[in-house]
């Protein structure tokens, strides 16, 4: 039988619009795009640079990694995915890594500008159309670590006690300063020209051995880092405990205020296992606090005296006291007391040790209404327990200006200053920084640039 005109007509249209629809459908009008986690600049032997290959469209056909350098052309990758058929997706994406470390090592690289070039095609659509992106990187290799020279011939640091180090970096340094341990203490350049060298004021923590291993490092953009040990001597400290006896009253007073006013704080069970929660948990997590703020401290020293001691005040503390705490007669937790408790008449204005600029004042755990002053390279100076702060963030102070007046806030159990100071989050004992002798033989004299 033969089909009529009319329904042959009719077929041929629901074909061609079908295939019209088809077109449409797998058209893939996205090309392949590519992401660099590095795009430019200086690069070191271990520097990872990473390429995101992806496509939206039909999926990755093909996909080519090349280095260039100085004339030599070296294909890192080239892969081809198998063929989709129009209603399969291909390959979405493709992650390379690329390190020059390997053809460093084999002598197939040298320092200087080198480039990558990708080469990503899609599946081709329903005319055997494909897209292809082409995109091309350039990059400096730089093998060289930098110089370091220590300038500052002696450096003597006792257990829980603060040091300063001059030295100068090659030009292309990006950060450098002295490790202590597992602690690095960032130092800065004395001047824009770096011709001055740099300082980095460090610590050893009361809780480091005075046989903890120390050196100067300097790292370049690159990535290369260098080392170099310096003169020193560590004297190991003793540090001694006291009792401390807990009062319900005591408890109760600290537990309310402090969880009323730390957001988010959850009370435990008990007033003493929320009290125990205040002195341990918290007392960290506000030591993590301080050390976040003193990353934003200026890179120079900003005063030329010692630090002023509170006046008229009593020392009621050593710098680091162990201290035991004990509730009805049985020893409920111990914890390390750093800083000076200094006790004076109530209400009594708190000197600015040292001038700086505040670089925070307000409610802070333990500390209570607590005002921090930034020294700068790190350098900060603590009051806690105030009653009233008087000073805003952001605002520079001298030394001996008022602060704030003297008060129980926080964890106290009566009026006083609670200072200590702390070098990149690092309580040192204060006693150095009061004492004009030590200030000038330890840090200005090395500081000083003329
Ligand atoms: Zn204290």
């Amino acid at each position: 039988m033969m089909v009529s005109g009319r329904r042959l007509g009719i077929v041929a249209a629901l074909a061609l619009t079908g295939f019209l629809l088809g077109s449409i459908w797998y058209w893939d009008s996205s090309e392949p795009t590519v992401e660099w986690s590095v795009s430019s600049g200086a690069v070191g032997s271990k520097t990872r640079i990473n390429l995101m290959i992806q496509d939206e469209g039909r999926g990755l056909r093909s996909v080519e990694l090349a280095l260039l350098q100085s004339g030599n052309r070296q294909n890192l990758v080239s892969e081809i995915y198998a063929p989709t058929w129009f209603w399969q997706q291909g390959e979405q994406q493709r992650s390379i890594g690329f390190s020059a470390e390997t053809s460093v090592s084999e002598g197939a690289l040298s320092e200087g500008e080198l480039w990558l070039e990708v080469t990503a095609r899609d599946q081709p659509n329903w005319w055997l159309w494909s897209r292809e992106t082409f995109e091309r990187r350039t990059f400096i290799l730089d093998l060289t670590p930098p110089q370091i020279e220590v300038l500052s011939g002696q450096h003597y640091i006792r257990q829980g006690g603060s040091e300063a180090i001059r030295y100068r970096v090659s030009e292309d340094t990006v950060a450098s300063g002295v490790q202590v341990g597992e602690r690095f203490f960032r130092g800065a350049a004395l001047s824009e020209q770096g011709m001055k060298g740099s300082l980095c004021l460090f610590a050893l923590g009361h809780d480091q051995s005075s046989e903890t291993s120390m050196w100067l490092w300097a790292e370049d953009a690159a990535g290369n880092r260098s080392r170099v040990s310096f003169w020193k001597k560590a004297f190991p400290v003793h540090f001694r405990s006291r009792r401390i006896p807990l009062s319900a009253p005591f408890i109760d007073k600290v537990v309310m205020e402090i969880s009323d006013r730390t957001k988010p704080f959850v009370r435990e069970e008990t007033p003493l296992e929320t009290f125990l929660k205040i002195n341990g948990q918290l007392r960290q997590i506000n030591h993590q606090q301080i050390e976040k703020i003193s990353r934003d401290s200026i890179p120079r020293l900003l005063w030329d005296q010692a630090f002023l001691q509170l006046s008229n005040s009593q020392v009621e503390s050593a710098f680091a006291d162990h201290r035991d705490y004990y509730y009805q007669d049985k020893k409920v937790d111990e914890q390390t007391h750093l800083g000076f408790d200094l006790a004076s008449v109530a209400n009594s204005p708190v000197e600015c040790g040292n001038d700086g600029i505040v670089i925070y004042a307000d409610y802070l755990g333990i500390y209570g209404n607590c005002v921090l002053v930034d020294h700068g390279l790190g350098l900060l100076s603590l009051y806690g327990h105030l009653s009233q702060i008087e000073v805003q963030k952001g605002q520079p102070v001298e030394r001996g200006q008022t602060l704030g007046r003297t008060g129980q806030t926080g964890l106290a159990g009566g009026d006083h200053l609670h200072f200590s100071i702390f070098l990149q989050g690092v309580q040192v004992n204060p006693l150095e920084w009061w004492d004009p002798r030590w200030v000038e033989l330890h840090v200005l004299s090395k500081a000083d640039t003329n």
